[in-house]
């Protein structure tokens, strides 16, 4: 294992902050696999898991049984992971500039066609290995000028010529479920069903760039602008399977859980190859994907005591009680019912909210959102 600390830029004199990142088995194949834990600084149940991975990782390390590079960044935020503020910690969203950790990485498809332009118009063949060499430039050129950029640039250029990245993260209560492109679901498949996925949520854009998606999307887009510099077709495989795994609610933190969950990252690793030894057996699937936008977000109307109805990974009907919200000075009971058919996978961890909360979301078939998918 090859262990890197990536220096931060320091935001004032006297403080400076690293990255780590834990570099297992071979890296001259090609290959490689990103596994990140809690970009969102507060979600712990990643934190778990990475501690059980890098056990296992460094097992198969020295019984010769990785084929490939694995990466595993077992704290991928050590600005969220600073923030306590009054006895909270508040590792969503960073403190300085009110920015979301997992949204605005870069798109870096515009700068790498620039830069393989030449080749395409001299007729020399480009594919994923030259590609990744540019997105890598691509990714190093980025200009910073905060911590908060220069830990997205450093986050973006260990995964930016991955096969397979995994963005660990959990929601406040929630079912185990995956977010990622509708076309690489046949790969993603094998995850869901290893994990217990209850929902997998998919969208082309689901707006303000997440890890995954910057990881994942770029191949189709570098494809269309080498395109249009070059003035012929130009295509490429989806060469990065870009996955964000919620690992249930953030209070889902036991060993039985992080074992299991790092050991089906690991099966899933070795359907892929890059792990040696038999493929794993494929448990059932226990759901199908859905359109991103057609999960949706059930707010609370007005401020209350938030008391649930439904317990989590119910499959509901549309008009279906989810939950009530009572105001403890009018003495007033709102039903909130839910807007659609689905599985209720993810829902409010505090039982006071106020007005506008979102209080559940609801895996829905039909696609009725547009526009930004995700949460703030
Ligand atoms: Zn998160």
């Amino acid at each position: 294992m090859i262990e890197h600390r990536h220096l931060l830029l320091s935001p004032t004199p006297g403080t400076t902050r690293e990255l780590l990142s834990l570099h297992y088995g071979p890296t001259d194949t090609g290959r490689k696999v990103m596994i990140q834990a809690s970009l969102h600084a507060d979600e712990v149940p990643g934190l778990l898991v990475a501690h059980h991975l890098r056990r296992r990782l460094a097992e198969l390390e020295a019984q010769g049984a990785l084929q490939s590079e694995v990466v595993l960044v077992p704290f991928a935020n050590p600005v969220g992971l600073s923030q306590w503020v009054l006895a909270s910690h508040e590792g969503r969203f960073d403190l300085a500039s009110g920015e979301n950790f997992n949204r605005l990485y870069a798109d870096l498809a515009p700068r790498a066609a620039e830069l393989l332009e030449p080749r395409v118009r001299s007729g020399a063949p480009v594919g994923v290995v030259e590609a990744r060499a540019a997105l890598r430039q691509a990714c190093a050129e980025l200009k910073v000028t905060t911590e908060l950029q220069s830990l997205r640039r450093t986050l973006l250029g260990l995964a930016i010529d991955a096969d397979v990245v995994l963005d660990l993260h959990c929601d406040n209560e929630a079912v185990l479920h995956l977010y990622t492109l509708p076309a690489l679901w046949p790969e993603v498949e094998p995850l869901a069903r290893l994990m217990g996925s209850r929902a997998v949520l998919v969208a082309d854009v689901s707006g303000d760039e997440p890890f995954d998606e910057a990881c994942s999307a770029v191949w189709q887009r570098l494809g269309a602008a080498l395109t249009e510099r070059a003035g012929k077709p130009v295509e490429f495989p989806a060469a990065c399977v870009g996955v964000t795994v919620e690992l249930r609610g953030e209070r889902d933190v036991t060993h039985e859980f992080a074992k299991a969950d790092a050991d089906a990252l690991l099966q899933y690793l070795a359907w892929r190859g890059v792990i040696t030894g038999p493929p794993p057996q494929l448990p059932e699937l226990a759901c199908e994907p859905t359109p991103l936008a057609g999960s949706i977000p059930v707010l609370a109307p007005h401020g209350g005591v938030l008391v649930h109805a439904q317990p989590l990974g119910s499959t509901v009907r549309r008009g279906d009680l989810l939950a009530e919200i009572v105001d403890p000075l009018g003495g007033g009971v709102t039903r909130l019912e839910s807007p659609t058919d689905g599985v209720l996978y993810a829902r409010e961890s505090r039982r006071f909210v106020p007005a506008g909360t979102r209080v559940y979301k609801v895996a829905g078939r039909e696609p009725v959102r547009s526009g930004k998918l995700l949460s703030d």
